[in-house]
């Protein structure tokens, strides 16, 4: 069975945490799953990055900037696989130009628009774990778009759309979605459930726990999406259309 996984930026902070997520995909592999791993950006890396480019242009140029702040994924991306290879398990990093992943023109806030080419297959089918650099894609010229501020999650969903994934499961640093922001009211009640239109309304009123153009393709593919904590165990939130739709692995 092919599945998708996708880490955010708090759960790659450190050494010990890419370590953590290492073993959660390596779990998924050694049950037999074919794994799709898509990272963030370690941390607060991406507002480094641009705190960075503010040192250097007071209004900086939308296509070298997105050639810039892509290369915090690649980093995750390259750490992960050396993660999962000092673990004795196959894997390999790819970019978004490696992996085929075509976007519109719109630097800064890019649409996915498909996956060109057979590099994740090819990796897959020879038992690798592919590990993705979230975030980013190419458009028509090769040159390197980025999807908007929370995007891995698109990458994640797209992935899991363009592969014919049976889902994906986005581990984040809350353990799910929630009535409201978890961090900001304490009485914020968890879901156990949530349909694509109501998450997708979440998303669009800036419920930051999922990316919005991630629940749009997550609706228009039917890919069951569950929302989980990275550092403790439990179900999460489960994004399908129907509430019986979800399944445990
Ligand atoms: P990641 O780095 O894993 O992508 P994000 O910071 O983008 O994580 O998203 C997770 C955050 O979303 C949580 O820490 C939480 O504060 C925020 N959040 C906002 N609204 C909600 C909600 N309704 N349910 C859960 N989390 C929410
Ligand atoms: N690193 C990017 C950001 O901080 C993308 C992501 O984390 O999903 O917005
Ligand atoms: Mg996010």
């Amino acid at each position: 069975m092919r599945i998708v996984v996708k880490f955010g930026g708090s759960s790659l902070a450190n050494a010990e945490r890419i370590r953590k997520a290492a073993g959660r995909i390596a779990a998924l592999y050694e049950g037999g799953h074919q794994v799709v791993a898509v990272v963030s950006a370690q941390g607060d890396t991406t507002d480094e990055m641009i705190a960075n480019v503010e040192q250097i242009h007071t209004d900086p140029p939308r296509r070298e900037m997105d050639a810039y702040l892509s290369a915090g994924e690649q980093m995750s991306a390259a750490l992960m696989a050396m993660a999962l290879q000092n673990m004795g398990l196959p894997a390999v990093s790819l970019t978004g130009l490696q992996a085929g992943l075509m976007t519109d023109g719109v630097y800064g806030d890019a649409r996915v628009l498909g996956l060109k080419g057979d590099r994740i297959q090819k990796e897959m089918d020879a038992g690798k774990i592919v590990v993705m650099a979230g975030f980013q894609g190419v458009n028509g010229k090769n040159d390197i778009t980025t999807l908007g501020r929370g995007g891995s999650d698109t990458t994640a969903v797209a992935l899991a759309a363009f592969l014919q994934a049976k889902e994906c499961k986005i581990y984040t640093d809350v353990d799910g979605v929630y009535d409201k922001d978890p961090r900001k009211y304490a009485d914020a009640v968890k879901l156990p459930w949530v349909g694509y239109e109501q998450m997708l309304q979440m998303a669009r009123q800036g419920a930051q726990v999922l990316h919005d153009r991630c629940v749009e393709l997550a609706q228009m593919y039917r890919v069951k999406v569950q929302v989980l904590s990275s550092f403790r165990e439990g179900e999460g939130t489960w994004i399908t259309a129907l509430p019986e739709d979800f399944s445990q692995i």
